[in-house]
Parts: C-alpha cells; structure tokens; sequence
C-alpha cells in the first residue's frame, strides 16, 4: 500500500501526463478511491457507457474497470484508442456466461427475446437481442411487452427483474451471480439494522433475494448515491462494493454515516488497476492492453446496446 505522499506524487504525475498526451480518464465506483480522485469521470456501467454518446474530445481513453466495460466502451467508440491499465482485471460473472450457454437457450427457447446484463463479454451481448444495467434492466423489460425472456447472467438480478416487472425470467445460465455481491446475507443485515435502527438499509440488486427482502431499497450504484445525497436521514447501511462507500464519504455530506453491510464485500478483480499502471499505460501504451473488439461481433453488440438506449430513452 503506497504512503499518502506516494498516492499524491503519482496522482500529480498522472494529470501532468494526462494534460499532456490528451487523455481521458473513466473509472467505474469501484476503484481505489486515489483513482476515483483523478478520473474525469467516475460512474455505474450505465453513466459510463453512456459516455459514448457524448462526443469526448481525446487521442486516449484510459477505462478503469473490468474487461466487459471497456469492451462496452470500445464498441460504443468504434474510434477511440481504448486503453486499460491491467489487461488481467476480469469479472467472474461476465465468464459465466460465454456465448454457447446464450447460443443454448436460444435453441430451447427461440420465440423469447434474449436481455443481458452489461456485465457479459462482447460475444454473449453479440447474441443479445437488448442489453441492460442494473439501473434499467425493469424498464427495459417493460418496454419489451413480452410475458416471459431469457436473462443473464446474474439469477439475482433475473429475481429482481421478475418480481418487480411481473414478466418470468428464464435465467441463462441457470445460476450467474457477483462473487462479491452473493458475501452479503440477511442475517448480518438483520443485526446491523438492530444495531443502529435508525439507519436506511440500501443494497444492489445483484444481492440474493433474502437480502433483497431486508433492505430498504434495491437500487444500483448511482441510484444509491442519488439516494444518500437526496435523503433527509443521516445513516445508511450499504450493500454493495465498498468502493461506492470510499465515493459517498469523499462526496456526500461530512454529517451523513455510511456502514459497509460487509466489510469484505471488495471486487479483487476492480482493485488490480492502480495508480502505477495508469501512468505506465499513459506513457508505453502497450498493444496487449488496448481493447479491440473484431468489427463482426462489436456490430451486433453494438445494435443490443443500442437498443437498451432507444427502450430506455
Ligand atoms: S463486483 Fe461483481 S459484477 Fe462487478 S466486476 Fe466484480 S465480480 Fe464482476
């Protein structure tokens, strides 16, 4: 762990570079908080992917994330020079889900439209018919007006979708779940929420059901931060990665009290960028991390996304 003065020195370096060499930093909510301090812009996969629409004016993009968002971002940007810090930073649950498991339920069920959740590959989203986030996957399957779909990869999120959408969901695979997401249980909430019973229980739809049913809201990363900034109440109990956590204190006002639901809850996967690897990618810019995805599969991936955007306008 790098000391304070450290953490700042790099940080001093990384815009100098980034001003210099024109780049654009993205992170998602779930990054060290030193690289939260110094992206351009820090968001949920929705606000991020939805970056592409916004024209931004830069010779790189550096996304720190996991594999499947900076995917999301290449194909947005066809473009752009997408860079990652850490090729190796891969998320469990978009590997659930390659494209033979999509390809599988489609012949079992080829009259239901087919909805992936951002967190999949660029082959899987490529045999999606609309993709969607945490924060839009109910609107999205409303607006398809189907009775029953095929969903993936979470099965948590598929439970979510269905109970507050009415429409069953078949999930592909059967059991895709958040390795970090699946630490929280209702007990620990139960007992935290005796411990201070005047604090707001928040946790993410990726949490199992019995979680789900002992919170006070099911909300994805920007809408819990939405939430806690909105609030007139002072203590939230969190149940996501403890990175939108490092986010709520630094942004949300000094008065307000945020309890992690489990101290553990920390995504490995999003932690192996640092600020190292940044200014490293930034001056070599080395081929194995820059993110192409072949023109084939980016396009229909492209049109799945693209969709989510049109249900959801
Ligand atoms: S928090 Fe879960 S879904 Fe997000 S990248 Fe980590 S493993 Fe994947």
């Amino acid at each position: 762990m790098p000391t304070k003065s450290r953490i700042r020195e790099l940080q001093e370096e990384i815009l100098k570079l980034k001003k210099n060499e024109n780049v654009f930093i993205a992170a998602h909510n779930y990054q060290r908080p030193e690289i939260q301090e110094i992206a351009d812009v820090l968001g949920d996969s929705l606000e991020l992917a939805m970056l592409a629409q916004k024209n931004i004016e830069c010779d790189i993009i550096v996304f720190c994330g996991v594999d499947f968002m900076a995917e999301t971002m290449s194909i947005l940007n066809p473009d752009a020079q997408v860079y990652v810090p850490e090729p190796k930073a891969k998320c469990p649950m978009a590997t659930m889900c390659p494209k033979s498991i999509v390809e599988k339920a489609k012949k079992e069920h080829p009259d239901l439209p087919v909805v992936l959740y951002v967190n999949t590959l660029a082959e899987a989203k490529a045999e999606a018919d609309v993709m969607c986030t945490s924060a839009n996957a109910a609107k999205v399957v409303e607006a398809l007006g189907s009775d029953k779909i095929l969903f993936g990869p979470d099965a948590n999120l598929a439970a979510y979708v269905e109970k507050r959408t009415g429409v069953k969901t078949i999930p592909v695979p059967e059991d895709g779940y958040c390795i970090v997401h699946v630490r929280f249980t209702a007990d620990k909430i139960l007992e935290l929420k005796n411990k201070y019973p005047d604090a707001i229980v928040l946790v993410h739809p990726e949490c199992d059901m019995e979680v789900q049913e002992v919170a006070d809201v099911v909300a994805s990363t920007s809408q819990m931060l939405k939430y806690v900034q909105d609030s007139k109440e002072k203590k939230f109990i969190i149940g996501t990665e403890t990175g939108l956590i490092d986010r709520m204190r630094r942004e949300v006002s000094e008065n307000k009290i945020f309890i992690p639901a489990s101290e553990t809850a920390v995504c490995r996967n999003m932690k192996l960028n640092t600020l190292e690897k940044i200014r490293d990618v930034i001056i070599s810019k080395p081929h194995k991390n820059l993110i192409k995805v072949p023109e084939n599969i980016a396009e229909k991936a492209r049109n799945a996304l693209e969709k989510m955007f049109e249900l959801t306008r």
